[in-house]
């Protein structure tokens, strides 16, 4: 544990000193009842399933995944998707103009863009030929207005995961937030970083329904932190920031638990198959390891081959311009029967 480390010396002092707006389901908390009769809102009285303002502390949603998760409801935010909660944790720590972050390239391009809208520097450590961290390197690089050091893991686009040595060590040497994004957890081996959350005040673990459960289209992310950190975050965020819609479908999901989880079995197992097919194309040189849902593969011309997928209707990410991935095509894991259409394409072309 990091003795030195004190959150209020990194939130931005505007955000310190906010007072947040405070919503009518706020300040009257038991919006649940029947009983009640709700004239404080301004919202049209006729029940039609939506005409009332959703829970802005998405209770039950929480209440679901602090048990599955296992983490207390106080140290869990949501978003709209984890580009939202991201947004936050930049809006709440970064100063424009003046802040930095550390991203390690190759990695997910919403760091950069994210940085940008708000105005903040990125300095850039690019991960080994392993795709693992410096970590010297980085605690090199940080500065005095370093807040923020983004690890992706499992990273994307490279699939795999980072040494859990290398975390720790960079948990405690590092003077800011880290910030670690776990979109695709769920495919790995690793245990999530979540079980450390007590004794690491400077981390922050970023998850989302978007991937393993499915959810992509209805957008919500999850933040897990010290309920310092949770609280900052709650100040700022948009009060109605996860839909009704939303709230509702997640719950649906959350509670087939079963069925999410013989899904991503299912992609687990598709995967060995994808990539023992892989090994026998001979135009793919390197088949990386993996721990998410998608394979990072080098071939011989990526662009070539990105055009001949399209001609032929399968469409793959071509990731030749990210640093340490020339020649480097992305595929996510489909179905079955589309794995073996795309299998199907590979060797004919
Ligand atoms: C897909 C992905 C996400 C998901 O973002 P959402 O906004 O929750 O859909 C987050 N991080 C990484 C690295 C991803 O690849």
């Amino acid at each position: 544990m990091k003795t030195t480390f004190n959150i209020n010396n990194l939130v931005r002092p505007n955000i310190a000193a906010l007072k947040p707006y405070s919503s009518a389901r706020d300040e009257f908390k038991d919006a649940t009842s029947n009983q009640m009769i709700f004239l404080d809102a301004n919202e049209n009285p006729f029940e039609n399933g939506v005409n009332r303002y959703p829970d802005p502390q998405q209770k039950d949603v929480k209440s679901m995944l602090s048990s599955i998760k296992n983490i207390p409801t106080e140290n869990i935010l949501l978003g709209n998707g984890s580009d939202e909660v991201l947004d936050l944790i930049f809006r709440a720590f970064c100063e424009p103009n003046q802040d930095n972050i550390i991203t390690l390239p190759p990695t997910y391009g919403m760091y950069n863009v994210l940085a940008n809208t708000n105005a903040i520097d990125v300095l850039t450590v690019e991960l080994n030929a392993d795709f693992q961290p410096k970590v010297d390197d980085i605690l090199n690089t940080q500065n005095s207005n370093t807040k923020l050091l983004f690890l992706c893991s499992p990273n994307n686009p490279t699939a795999n995961s980072f040494e859990a040595s290398k975390i720790e060590k960079l948990l405690t040497n590092f003077n800011g937030i880290i910030v670690i994004d776990e979109a695709y957890i769920d495919f790995s081996e690793d245990e999530s970083w979540i079980s450390r959350l007590s004794e690491f005040s400077n981390l922050i673990v970023a998850q989302t329904l978007s991937k393993a459960y499915g959810m992509a289209g209805i957008r919500l992310g999850i933040c897990f932190a010290s309920t310092e950190i949770i609280s900052i975050l709650n100040k700022i965020k948009p009060p109605y920031n996860v839909n009704q819609l939303t709230q509702l479908k997640a719950i649906q999901r959350l509670e087939k638990q079963q069925e999410v989880q013989n899904e991503i079995q299912n992609i687990i197992s598709e995967r060995s198959l994808l990539i023992k097919a892989l090994a026998s194309i001979t135009w793919i040189d390197t088949i990386y390891p993996t721990q998410a849902n998608f394979v990072l593969v080098k071939v011989d011309d990526a662009t070539n081959r990105y055009n001949q997928l399209v001609e032929k209707g399968i469409v793959v990410r071509n990731r030749t311009n990210q640093p340490l991935c020339n020649n480097c095509l992305r595929f996510t894991v489909g179905t079955s029967e589309e794995n073996e259409k795309f299998i199907a394409v590979l060797k004919n072309i």
